[in-house]
């Protein structure tokens, strides 16, 4: 197929948040596009009117974009082939329902949801698998027209043809097939008017002219029925591929119950867009190497469908979150800095210490960044693993306290504090050279002095360089704190 033949499509039912799988689905679809000059194009599947939800068409709109998945066709957007929402599309659906019908592919069935409950109890005791019994194939076409006439409920089944083999290829799983006897006669148009998801979407993908169908696994036993409705209306297949399904670290379907499912969560959480997109890609599509960190561009250009592989892809949080380290290291120190300043306004209230970025100048917070850098997963780290960067320490950790503090310690951190004071625009040098000489006159190892300053400083045992902390505090502040702590520590 020629390259700018390629039209792909996500297309979801807004159901509520969009979920890490229908992400992937998004990526993929968009990343072929890309790698093939093609079009993506986004499709709201919202003929299930019990199931929509308010909002959840802006969101996921929202969610894609802050993704950098950006649609070419779609609501909003619009194109040649609209409207892309599909209950704005039912007149569409209602006449290719009259073409099955008078096809005679396609037959009206009355039967109430009662009598269907009654037979599906039944094929249930005899260990059936739940399948419609044709009654209403059995009907004239004069009892058709009566109970039309007379007002009674219907809905429109597909008629899938007795024991014949349904074939298809998947590029990922390679010949697939199915025997029509597995196939049920599916419900194609409700009693509301409104079509099943599978007429809208095999009718649609033919009107914007889909080339390739990418989506989840889930969809693979629905696939059979879309090839009987493409055989029926005579209309050539698209090429399918089925991504492997989303799994849980023991290997059950990727579920709530397990962790985080919807993208807004992980977006909330502090996940970068960029550590989520690169870990998404990785579920289920590899380059062929050892690379794993890669940006959207990037797998804009090594993306194939040929590297996807069928086998079930584990949703390893460890890997998201050392790709978000990855991420976070590799922006410039000014993005940094804009994230930690709006991390900082907005998450005051939850902080157990009052910060204002204000406070704090871009200088103080680049220093701090500069410090933090190869300690950090998320820009929040920047607060919760060196709070002393923001408050003097409240509490001092007593593992550090018994073991880096005896009773000579405030006495010698009080000659250190001599030194230090007869400073004058110290560099990190001149702290080391003060600490050295304070540790020389108590007659003590550096040691002595080292571990009781950082804990003084910081309330804690680790961190990055103590003359990096001290720089960044400055001598007023690291000689209160240690006056602080001599008071405190007992
Ligand atoms: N509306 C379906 C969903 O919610 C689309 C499945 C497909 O891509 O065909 O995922």
């Amino acid at each position: 197929m020629s390259s700018d033949t390629v039209r792909v499509r996500f297309a979801p039912s807004p159901t509520g948040f969009l979920h890490v799988g229908g992400l992937r689905t998004a990526l993929f679809n968009f990343l072929f596009a890309r790698k093939t000059g093609g079009k993506f194009i986004l499709r709201i599947e919202d003929t299930d009117r019990t199931r929509y939800v308010e909002g959840a068409v802006e969101n996921l709109i929202k969610t894609l974009h802050w993704a950098g998945l950006e649609y070419d066709e779609g609501p909003i957007a619009g194109g040649d082939y609209g409207p892309y929402v599909q209950s704005e599309r039912t007149d569409i659906y209602k006449k290719h329902i009259e073409i099955l019908l008078e096809k005679r592919v396609a037959y009206r069935c009355f039967c109430t949801p009662e009598r269907l409950e009654q037979m599906r109890k039944e094929q249930e005791k005899k260990r059936l698998s739940p399948k419609y019994d044709r009654r209403c194939l059995l009907l004239s076409e004069k009892e058709v027209q009566d109970s039309i006439a007379s007002g009674k409920p219907f809905v429109v089944r597909m008629k899938v043809p007795e024991h014949v083999p349904v074939r298809f290829s998947d590029i990922i799983r390679g010949e697939v097939e199915f025997m029509s006897d597995r196939v049920d006669d599916q419900v194609l148009l409700k009693s509301d008017g409104y079509p099943t998801y599978h007429l809208a979407n095999v009718v649609d993908d033919h009107l914007m002219k889909i080339s390739h169908v990418i989506r989840g696994e889930e969809w693979l036993s629905s696939t059979p029925k879309h090839v009987l409705l493409y055989e029926f209306f005579g209309w050539e297949l698209p090429k399918f591929a089925h991504l492997p399904l989303l799994l849980n670290p023991d290997r059950s379907k990727l579920s709530k119950r397990q962790g985080d499912v919807a993208v807004e969560d992980y977006r909330a959480k502090g996940y970068l867009k960029e550590a989520l997109v690169n870990f998404i890609a990785l579920l289920g599509w590899n380059p062929g190497d050892e690379r794993e960190i890669f940006t959207l561009e990037e797998l804009e250009k090594e993306f194939s469908l040929e590297r996807v592989n069928k086998s079930g892809a584990v949703f390893n949080i460890e890997k998201l979150n050392w790709l978000n380290f990855q991420h976070l290291r590799r922006k410039p120190d000014t993005e940094v800095l804009a994230m930690l300043k709006e991390y900082l306004t907005h998450s005051q209230n939850s902080l157990q210490f009052t910060v204002h970025s204000s406070q704090f100048d871009d200088q103080y917070l680049l220093s701090v960044i500069g410090a933090m850098r190869e300690r950090v997963t998320f820009v929040k780290d920047f607060v919760e693993k060196s709070p002393y960067f923001f408050q003097a320490p409240k509490a001092y950790d007593p593992a550090v306290v018994k073991k880096r503090w005896n009773q000579q310690t405030p006495e010698h951190l009080k000659v250190l504090v001599d030194e230090f004071s007869q400073l004058v625009s110290p560099q990190k040098k001149d702290y080391e050279a003060a600490l050295h000489r304070a540790a020389e006159s108590s007659k003590i190892g550096n040691g002595g002095l080292i571990h009781p300053l950082r804990l003084a400083v910081s309330g804690m045992g680790e961190g990055p360089g103590l003359f990096d902390i001290v720089l960044i505090l400055g001598k007023e502040e690291t000689i209160r704190r240690i006056n602080l702590a001599i008071e405190r520590i007992k």
